[in-house]
């Protein structure tokens, strides 16, 4: 590998990294690769993209049988549903400018945006969006009355938001440490009452409100109405890469001079002083200069360090944890919002928690729809085979609204855990942890090194993996 220097790095980051130290000599010629990376996620991809673009030799090494982690478009379900990573906020800077260079587009799938029209059922009774104001239903007062129930946390959340105005890194100052205390605690101390807190919970994509952090809430809503106020694609703050955000994680792994390794799903580290090996499940073992691992946090928990993680390190693996969700996919075989003139999607407080329709005007395909639970909610579907989920999810929605008798047909169940190398959708934390470990989740563990969207500090989702990926390229490049 060529020495580079940090000017040249920084150019080809394309200027988003602003400080490094400085470079030392790289390849020891005793490894295989000057780098591994772990993972072909947007973390992993982006890191391997900067090394190799820096002239460094890397392999990723990915365990599942696809390109694309959290990224994941649903090519053959009709609409090309996102089961993962889905909005592009305005500003996706790294995840515009690569798909950009790698001659990709960008749409809004129709019924795709977060406001679609939604019909509520709340405590059994079943309502339309219009009547929700002044339902006896709703709890809260005010101008707040007019806050729909799918948009009470973003709402609520980014109300007096301590964090507003500040810089995107300022969760992690220790003024906002205060803050990192259970949401629910916060929202009462506000004045919010038990049912509007419990409302707000049903939309979380924590475990449960109660142990959810605030500050992690209000960095969430801080960030998401950063990203609100950039437009990039025809005035719109979000969009989706037109054909599926799969098309850029494959058009990633296609610009690598050596293309991912699929399958191989790695269950140790080890390391000397000149090099580190990862081991994989079929006994293949490959040795770098340096390792990135992208692995999400809770997936680490069954991977074993030689030497092994600091204590403090191994501790926030034991501990931090991912939201869940479920999400059941079904063809809309007749248009019940036709028969019952409500609207078409349908976000509720009992388990199936919301069923979002697109493709209602058949421009792409038949309509389909997604019940889509998350958080505590999503727990008790990990005991269910797929068939039993689609009888549950329908026999619910029929019960919620009669027009859907019979109107599903299953297509596929699918959940970021549901496999081995997924952990959930995002990191969460839980209060206290902040303060505990955020601030420890970046440190390398000598050749290893560590990205993903959970190391992230002024982004989050998409966008903080790809900042992740950029700051573990620069830990290599210039140890
Ligand atoms: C339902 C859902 C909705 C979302 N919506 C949005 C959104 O609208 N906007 C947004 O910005 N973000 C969203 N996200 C979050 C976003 O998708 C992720 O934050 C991001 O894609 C994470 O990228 P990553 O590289 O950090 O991790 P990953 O994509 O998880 O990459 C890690 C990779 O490591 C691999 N791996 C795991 N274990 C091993 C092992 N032992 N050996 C080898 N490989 C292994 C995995 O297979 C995976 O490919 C959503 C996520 C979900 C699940």
């Amino acid at each position: 590998m060529n020495k580079i220097n940090r000017r040249q790095f920084i150019k080809s980051t394309g200027g988003f990294v602003a400080a490094a130290a400085a470079p030392a000599v790289h390849a020891n010629g005793k490894s295989d690769y000057d780098a591994i990376v772990i993972g072909a996620g947007l973390s992993g991809l982006h890191a391997a993209m900067l090394l190799e673009e820096n002239d460094m030799k890397v392999l990723v090494l990915e365990g599942r049988q696809r390109i694309g982690g959290r990224v994941y478009t649903l090519m053959h379900v009709p609409g090309k549903p996102e089961a993962a990573g889905e909005w592009i906020g305005g500003n996706y800077a790294r995840m515009i400018a690569t798909a950009r260079k790698l001659g990709m587009d960008f749409w809004i799938p129709e019924q795709g945006g977060p406001d679609r029209g939604w019909a509520y059922e709340i405590n059994g009774q079943f309502l339309s969006a219009q009547d929700w104001e002044k339902h006896p239903l709703n709890p809260m007062q005010g101008e707040d009355r007019s806050i729909p129930p799918h948009r009470m946390l973003w709402t609520i959340s980014n109300k007096d938001n301590p964090l507003a105005d500040q810089p995107l890194d300022a969760w992690l100052k220790p003024e906002f440490a205060k803050y990192d205390i259970p949401f629910d605690q916060y929202l009462r101390k506000r004045g919010y009452n038990e049912e509007t807190i419990r409302l707000m919970d049903v939309t979380i994509h924590t475990n449960h409100i109660s142990n959810t952090s605030a500050l992690h809430e209000l960095r969430r809503y801080h960030v998401n109405s950063f990203n609100a106020k950039h437009k990039f694609y025809e005035g719109n703050s979000y969009a989706q890469i037109k054909g599926g955000n799969s098309l850029l994680t494959d058009a990633m792994a296609d610009s690598l001079k050596q293309q991912p390794l699929l399958g191989k799903t790695v269950v140790h580290f080890d390391q000397t002083s000149t090099n580190a090996s990862v081991h994989c499940a079929d006994g293949t073992k490959y040795t770098a200069d340096h390792i990135i691992s992208s692995i999400p946090m809770p997936v680490l928990r069954d991977i074993t360090f030689s030497p092994r993680l600091p204590e403090q390190m191994q501790a926030a693996v034991n501990e931090v944890d991912y939201g869940l969700s479920m999400q059941a996919h079904f063809l809309i075989k007749k248009k019940f919002w036709e028969e019952d003139g409500m609207e078409p999607s349908i976000w509720s407080d009992r388990s199936i928690e919301r069923f979002g329709v697109r493709n209602v005007n058949n421009e792409d395909g038949p309509p389909a729809g997604v019940a889509f639970i998350n958080g505590e909610a999503s727990h008790k579907y990990r005991l269910m085979s797929d068939e039993a989920i689609f009888n549950y999810v329908a026999n619910e929605l029929a019960e919620i609204r009669p027009s859907m008798k019979g109107a599903l047909d299953p297509i596929l169940i699918q959940s970021c855990e549901r496999d081995p190398h997924g952990a959930g959708d995002w990191v969460y934390w839980k209060p206290g942890q902040i303060g505990k470990y955020a601030a420890n989740m970046r440190e390398r563990h000598g050749r290893i090194h560590f990205c993903g969207e959970h190391t992230a500090i002024m982004e989050r989702g998409m966008e903080g993996a790809f900042e992740s990926g950029e700051r573990a390229a620069l830990d290599v490049l210039f140890s």
